[in-house]
């Protein structure tokens, strides 16, 4: 079998892969490969979906920013991408364990007391709300139509993605990578590593070195709404600290712990115990009792260490959109287009332009 060539190939068809997949498609033959049979079943099928504009570290804030233009003009030309959800920063008095360290900055929000925060979430326990912080403008993202978009897009310009067929090995000869696959090799300029909980091995297969990134498990729940309403309308409840959120899923309510376990990149399951401790702090905030679980889930949510995306080209020509943490799918179409920049050598957007340091790949390198 001869080498196949390709003017880009994209490791991961998650939403980090198929949003630079899709804005590169226009500039020359893209592949994306993906090891699952399916495109977006690991971190990206399992997250909360929300888009929050406070969320994460400035560069996270400013791809975010970049990211809701996408997002807004999207719907304006098609079906919406984003539906209002605001969220609820809950101060409580509740003893809900050691707190995590906050990753929205609420100083973005606007304080409300304690009777408006039960305005906002009356199937909150009056006994337990202190106050808070309300962010409006937050929103569920609609991540198939997001991830089903980029993909039309991608085979639009004549890009393709190949299921089940992971990036075995990786070498680099000459300014060339070599992707071998069960299916043959593939040559390549440009090889983005777009992997999630597996961009530090694909990293270490290409030689260059995992950044550091850790994948960290976070377990998620479905339980109904106390008295079996209906909780569309509610915003999401997230404890000032992080201990624990909830919010409206297809009729019920998905409750998460924020759990952040260390894990080998795998198909991780939720942690039986950290979803009791998720449903405890539910039932002492609402004051209500959960008689059954229907479903559990976890997903990686991978950093390296400084908590900032890796995004950009590293010091051997290997792209990186790795790291993304807890914003993988709010930042996508702002990373996707510096993605694009960085490769077609555009200048970058000016929002992000000042974070291209803080977002490098090289940034560990002495
Ligand atoms: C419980 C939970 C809640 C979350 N909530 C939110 C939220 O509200 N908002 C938000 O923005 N983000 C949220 N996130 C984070 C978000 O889900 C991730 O940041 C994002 O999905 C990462 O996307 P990705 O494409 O990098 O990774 P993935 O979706 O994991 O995609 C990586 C792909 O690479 C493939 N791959 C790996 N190795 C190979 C190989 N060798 N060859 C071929 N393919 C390979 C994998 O199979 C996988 O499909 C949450 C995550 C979790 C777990």
């Amino acid at each position: 079998m001869g080498v196949q060539q390709a003017d880009f190939v994209v490791v991961g068809a998650g939403v980090a892969g198929l949003s630079v997949a899709a804005a590169l498609a226009p500039h020359g033959r893209v592949l994306v490969l993906e090891q699952e049979a399916h495109p977006g079943v690991h971190a990206t099928g399992r997250s909360a979906a929300i888009f929050s504009r406070p969320y994460g570290v400035p560069a996270v804030q400013a791809l975010s920013a970049v990211a809701r233009r996408h997002f807004e003009r999207a719907g304006e030309t098609g079906e919406p991408l984003l539906a209002s959800r605001g969220i609820l920063h809950l101060v409580t008095s509740v003893e809900l364990g050691e707190a995590h360290t906050r990753a929205s900055d609420l100083a973005h929000c606007e304080p409300v007391t304690a009777a408006q925060a039960l305005e906002l979430a009356p199937h909150l326990a009056p006994a337990v709300v202190e106050g808070g912080y309300y962010e409006a403008d937050a929103a569920d993202i609609d991540v198939h139509g997001l991830t089903s978009g980029y993909l039309r897009q991608l085979k639009a310009h004549g890009g393709e993605l190949r299921l089940a067929t992971p990036a075995v090995a990786i070498s680099r000869e000459g300014g060339t990578w070599r992707v071998e696959t069960a299916a043959g090799a593939i040559s390549t300029p440009v090889l983005v590593n777009a992997a999630g909980a597996w961009a530090g091995e694909i990293g270490r297969r290409a030689g260059t070195g995992d950044l550091g990134l850790t994948p960290l498990r976070r377990s998620a729940a479905i339980v109904d709404a106390p008295g079996g309403v209906d909780p569309s309308h509610w915003p999401m409840v997230v404890d000032a600290d992080e201990r624990v959120y909830f919010k409206p899923e297809a009729g019920k309510l998905m409750l998460s712990p924020c759990d952040e376990a260390p894990s080998e990149p795998c198909d991780v399951y939720a942690d039986d115990y950290e979803v009791a401790v998720a449903v405890h702090a539910f039932e002492q905030l609402t004051g209500s009792s959960v008689r059954r679980v229907h479903h559990t889930w976890a997903g990686l949510r991978t950093f390296v260490p400084d908590r900032v995306p890796a995004v950009g080209f590293d010091r051997n020509g290997l792209f990186w959109m790795a790291g993304q943490g807890g914003s993988g799918v709010q930042i996508a179409p702002g990373a996707a287009a510096l993605a694009a920049d960085l490769i077609l050598g555009r200048a970058v957007d000016p929002l992000v332009a000042p974070h291209l340091g803080a977002l490098s790949p090289n940034r560990f390198a002495g």
